[in-house]
């Protein structure tokens, strides 16, 4: 079939909206309509070049939502009119991570930088060339086909325009809190960056009951929408979000410090980890570029020792999917975890170089691609036939 795609051509580059060719679903795979995907900074990476893939071109996206159309011979537990939300890091529920309960590290995930599918080969194709998925998903389609180890069946009542946003952002920010920094009553978090995962940090560790959830970015507007999800305190300057940890810790620091910032580079880890506490955690969840290998200032590791100091990676917020998504939609309906408010703007898919720059202007927490949402020229003809009819 035909449908239109967001594709990368070249690193540095830009997005590309354009007409490709989608082949059927495989046997393992489903056919999805896409009816949103969340604008995530990862996959801006892709066209700076600051994440390396295995090939070009390459659809972007992995935090999308639709309703299935059509499944392959041997998907067993997913049905035609299924509504799913797909997962970035693929899940065979049989290697030794899923059998452990982490299907966030699964080994299926050690093909998500190639670009083609879990099952071989590519389903898309623009150019005469094959278009790379980034994460094995590529969410920045219309249409789009997808390993059944990829996507979660999810509630058909929540609407999937804020659904789409518990597949990468709201899990990986809100459990890097509750996973990945263990944030219990009466805590003293730092957030690190406040973008589509460090807002939702700031949601996870106030709904752990964190007496302080200091929130730290360079934008002031950030810093208030921080405030609307939890934040008790908002600093521009990180130095002084330390000194205020301090102040109300008796001198000690931070019981942990989340590092949600788009781009996370070593300095920025050194100035966490000597916020926080003894035992104290720093977790690092922004991607850094994927080449950094420069020291971390002041990291000494006769202090982390002495200090008993821990600096935890997390991915995908520390938890597996098919347990997090449906729990995290859980507190959605329940009307402890805000969606809807996470959505500051909605774009169409011809919109996403624009949705790009606003996001890095600091002007969205979370931009959403609602594939069916006309671009404003052709709003404005559709208004004038209705006029007209
Ligand atoms: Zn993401
Ligand atoms: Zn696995």
């Amino acid at each position: 079939m035909k449908t239109r795609a967001a594709l990368v051509w070249e690193q540095p580059g830009n997005w590309q909206v354009q007409e490709v060719d989608l082949d059927d679903p495989g046997p393992t795979e489903v056919l999805v309509e896409m009816v949103a995907t969340g604008l995530c900074h990862s996959d801006d990476h892709f066209v700076t070049g600051d994440i390396h893939v295995g090939g070009l071109p390459l659809v972007g996206g992995h935090e999308g939502s639709g309703i299935v159309r059509k499944v392959g011979s041997e998907v067993h537990d997913i049905a035609e009119g299924d509504h799913i939300i797909t997962s970035f890091i693929p899940a065979c529920g049989k290697c030794r991570w899923c059998a452990s309960g982490k299907q966030n590290l699964c080994d299926a995930g050690a093909i998500i930088l190639q670009g083609d599918q879990p099952a071989g080969g590519f389903r898309m194709h623009a150019d005469g060339r094959d278009v790379g998925t980034a994460s094995a998903l590529g969410t920045f389609a219309e249409w789009q086909v997808y390993d059944q180890t990829s996507v979660v069946k999810i509630d058909p009542t929540i609407p999937l325009d804020v659904a789409c946003l518990v597949a990468c952002g709201v899990q990986t920010g809100f459990g890097s809190a509750t996973n990945a920094a263990e944030v219990r009553s009466g805590d003293v978090v730092l957030v690190i960056g406040i973008g589509g995962v460090g807002i939702n940090a700031v949601q996870g560790a106030a709904l752990s009951g964190a007496a302080h959830v200091i929130a730290v970015d360079l934008i002031e507007q950030k810093l208030d929408w921080a405030r609307q999800f939890g934040a008790t305190e908002g600093f521009t300057d990180i130095d002084e979000a330390v000194e205020f940890a301090k102040s109300v810790t008796n001198g000690q620091g931070a019981d942990s410090a989340i590092l949600t910032a788009g781009l996370v580079h070593n300095d920025l880890i050194g100035k966490a980890y000597w916020g926080i506490r003894k035992a104290g955690t720093v977790v690092i969840t922004g991607v850094s570029p994927d080449a950094e290998d420069a020291p971390i200032p002041g990291f000494n590791a006769f202090n982390m020792a002495m200090f008993q100091k821990r600096i935890q990676g997390a991915l995908y917020g520390m938890a597996s999917p098919r347990e997090a998504m449906p729990m995290l939609l859980r507190e959605y309906q329940a009307g402890r975890l805000k969606l809807d408010e996470l959505i500051t703007h909605r774009y169409s898919l011809d919109e996403i170089n624009q949705a790009y720059a606003d996001m890095k202007a600091g002007k969205n927490i979370r931009g959403v691609v609602e594939f069916q949402k006309v671009a404003p020229v052709e709003q404005a003809a559709e208004r004038e036939l209705a006029s007209v009819g």
